[in-house]
């Protein structure tokens, strides 16, 4: 197995040690507002210690995702200029249609809103009662999608994908003898296809190898099961195969594409990750698979040369896909992330280790070792960095589960605090903010305590739930914050 190659952008410094660069220049400012701590409280205790019901105008660094907020090319936005409003048969499409076809040369393609309605699209067109798909992690839509046409996930991760530390380079892979065990204990019948999720969202953003993807396909072929590639973040997928896989140093971002896309029998995604900030596409080279789910975008999406998006919408897609096969563009975002996740390791803070291609995440359970589970650690360390530094994060642990059907609590198997880095947005001197005040709270961690329910809606709670502090630790905090820092924001 290949080690964990360093990570940082490709420029060398003289006098200091490397750094990420910038490569590119900002051109276009939003204002940031940081509020004093006190407006702060009084913020995330409305907010009921959710971070999905602050308000932007309350928040400094927005980490919560990196769905539709990436920064977009100078570029793309003269293009979306130029974009030609047509119900049917408009230019952009065609531009859009000829742009994927290049980037995954499969010749049939299908435009959706976003990428969850490719999702219901796939679900609705293969998946039917009792069936069973195997893929290397779940997305919660995907899921969702899944399981509402009466499907079963089998989730085959290798032992390596939930441990917190670790350095294997590609913590996304498929355990192939699972897989094989799956297939043997359900029947090939009863598997419609194969998922592989390029840089597996939930477990941080963690990258398969082409080794492993071709291991996979040729259990697919054996058996005669097709496979569908999530490529939502394929981008870093193929970035980090050049920049971790042996035999692929030399390789274009646009060769490494195309050997992924040509593995799978259908590729979908997001472009709310890749591309540009909103839309979806769902391809394939099979004219049957083609004609089995193209009915439904009319019904559900809208004709067949929009799918649900706008046509400026087509244009910034377009461009943001020939962006993709830049790999200096592409690399901005995990060279960042793995810049953070070195520095943040290095100061002794609970982080999962090598860095993915979306975010950071923090293990709550390691920062917080008093806080118990029951009393929700990641969405306690959510609200308390909020509190300290302004800085908005997901929690992504027992909050985001779900009751069973007792009423008990299921514990997730990790606590994590996502950071998200929307691509391109946050400068060097932000992520070292936020270095320094999650730094400050590690420190003062004792004075941490847990949440308790407010108000607890029966289902997504962990999107519109309330919990209050127990006790009254975010005082403490606050007065800690005003003894270190004096009046700073
Ligand atoms: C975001 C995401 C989706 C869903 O896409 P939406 O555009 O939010 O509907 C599916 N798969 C992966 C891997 C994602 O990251």
């Amino acid at each position: 197995m290949e080690s964990n190659k360093k990570q940082t952008a490709m420029v060398k410094f003289y006098n200091r040690e490397d750094l990420p660069l910038e490569l590119h220049k900002v051109r276009v400012v939003q204002k940031l507002f940081l509020k004093p701590i006190e407006e702060r409280l009084q913020a995330i205790e409305e907010a009921g210690y959710n971070t999905f019901l602050l308000s932007t105008k309350d928040t400094f660094l927005d980490m919560l995702t990196d769905s539709g907020c990436n920064a977009m090319s100078d570029r793309q936005t003269a293009a979306m200029m130029l974009a030609d409003d047509a119900y049917a048969g408009s230019q952009s499409y065609e531009r859009l249609e000829k742009r994927v076809k290049a980037l995954f040369a499969k010749e049939y393609i299908l435009p959706v809103h976003q990428g969850r309605a490719a999702e219901n699209i796939i679900s609705q067109t293969f998946v039917s009662e009792g069936d069973q798909i195997p893929m290397n992690y779940h997305f919660t839509t995907t899921k969702a999608h899944i399981e509402i046409n009466g499907g079963t996930l089998h989730e085959i991760y290798t032992d390596e994908a939930l441990k917190i530390k670790s350095d294997h380079p590609f913590k996304g892979n498929i355990d192939i003898q699972k897989l094989e065990r799956v297939i043997a204990e359900y029947g090939v019948e009863n598997i419609p296809f194969i998922r592989l999720e390029a840089s597996t969202n939930l477990i941080g953003g963690q990258p398969f190898s082409m080794e492993n993807m071709r291991q996979v396909k040729a259990v697919a072929d054996r058996h005669g099961i097709m496979i569908v590639l999530d490529a939502s973040l394929i981008g870093e997928n193929a970035y980090f195969i050049k920049q971790r896989e042996s035999g692929y140093e030399n390789s274009t971002m646009g060769q490494i594409l195309l050997e992924m896309a040509d593995i799978a029998d259908i590729v979908y995604f997001s472009a709310r990750k890749l591309s540009s900030s909103r839309g979806g596409i769902i391809c394939t080279g099979s004219e049957e698979l083609y004609d089995k789910m193209r009915d439904l975008v009319p019904l559900f999406e809208g004709f067949l040369t929009y799918g649900g998006m706008s046509v400026r919408e087509i244009e910034a897609m377009a461009v943001g896909l020939e962006e993709t096969l830049d790999d200096q563009m592409i690399n901005q975002s995990p060279s960042f992330i793995d810049y953070f996740v070195r520095r943040v390791d290095a100061l002794g803070i609970p982080v999962v280790t090598p860095g993915g291609a979306l975010g950071a995440h923090i293990d709550a359970m390691g920062f917080l070792p008093h806080v118990p589970q029951e009393d929700y650690p990641a969405g306690a360390l959510a609200g308390a960095l909020f509190l300290i530094s302004g800085i908005r994060g997901m929690e992504r642990g027992t909050i985001s589960s779900v009751r069973d059907a007792e009423g008990k609590d299921v514990l997730a198997d990790v606590e994590l605090l996502r950071l998200a880095f929307p691509r391109r947005v946050f400068t060097l001197s932000q992520l070292e903010y936020t270095i320094d005040r999650l730094k400050w709270l590690f420190d003062n961690r004792d004075l941490v305590g847990g949440l308790v329910w407010r108000d607890e809606p029966k289902v997504l709670r962990f999107f519109l739930g309330r919990l209050d502090a127990k006790g009254d630790w975010p005082i403490r905090l606050m007065e800690k914050f005003r003894k270190d820092f004096g009046d700073s924001l």
